[in-house]
């Protein structure tokens, strides 16, 4: 197993800002970022497109469990960017719509395709400085994580960032739907048997309903210099 020199574990409720905030953090501090959601939300494009997953949700996970050592999902970064492709194809933007959204948590409770993206996530954590977010960084992937922080913030605002960002991005959500994917993951996360969501006893809370994307860095500061004092200041650009 690869074990990173300093990992970060960031896990929280859906749409709290996790990604927001681990790649701030890693971009200011240089470390490596992985978003472990984004491979859940790959095998489940993945079994979409091979016809694994019904109108209705039911999952095949006979045949899931026989394609997915198969699956070349790997991230690749580029000018800075860091983006999940299947093969050669570039699917960023297709694992993150509302259809996906909706499937993802019952695919991600699966134990095989946990232990499937565990192992591809230790894979890619060789050495360095490593800032992951998900749900179980802290608890399961990575239980001697250096430094655990655990996101929360009220479902409203959370709801309307992320309606906002669907927003954004020329979609056209409805708001009770946003908000009813958002309730419903965080029940499906927080109840499954293997690795469900929850805080681990030594992570530090952060409650980001009312924070400044500033406010959070200046938070994370404190913390970094305190616990790698090695660490050298950003230049709190944001
Ligand atoms: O972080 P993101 O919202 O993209 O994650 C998508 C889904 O993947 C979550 O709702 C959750 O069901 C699953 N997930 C997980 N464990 C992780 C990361 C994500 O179960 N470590």
């Amino acid at each position: 197993m690869n074990v990173p020199d300093i990992i970060i574990a960031v896990d929280g409720f859906s749409s709290t800002g996790k990604s927001t905030f681990a790649k701030m953090v890693a971009r200011e501090f240089s470390f490596l970022y992985l978003d472990s959601g984004a491979m859940y939300r790959g095998v489940t494009l993945a079994a979409m497109e091979q016809g694994l997953i019904a109108p209705d949700g039911a999952i095949d996970e006979p045949s899931l469990r026989e394609i997915i050592g198969t699956l070349d999902l790997h991230f690749r970064r580029d000018s800075g960017k860091t983006q999940l492709f299947l093969g050669e194809r570039c699917i960023e933007d297709r694992i993150r719509t509302l259809e996906m959204s909706s499937h993802v948590s019952p695919v991600s409770a699966i134990p095989f395709v946990r232990n499937f993206v565990d192992d591809k996530l230790h894979a890619f954590s060789a050495g360095g400085r490593v800032i992951m977010d998900g749900r179980d960084i802290g608890t399961t992937v990575f239980p001697q994580a250096e430094l655990k922080i655990f996101m929360t913030a009220d479902e409203n605002v959370r709801a309307q960032r992320r309606y906002d960002e669907m927003l954004s991005k020329g979609e056209t959500p409805v708001f009770e739907d946003v908000l009813a994917n958002l309730k419903e993951r965080d029940y499906i996360d927080s109840h499954r048997e293997t690795s469900p969501l929850s805080q681990a006893a030594d992570a530090y809370v952060m409650d980001n309903t009312h924070m400044t994307l500033h406010e959070e860095l200046v938070w994370i500061l404190g913390l970094i210099q305190g616990k790698f004092g090695i660490l050298e200041a950003p230049a709190l650009s944001c």
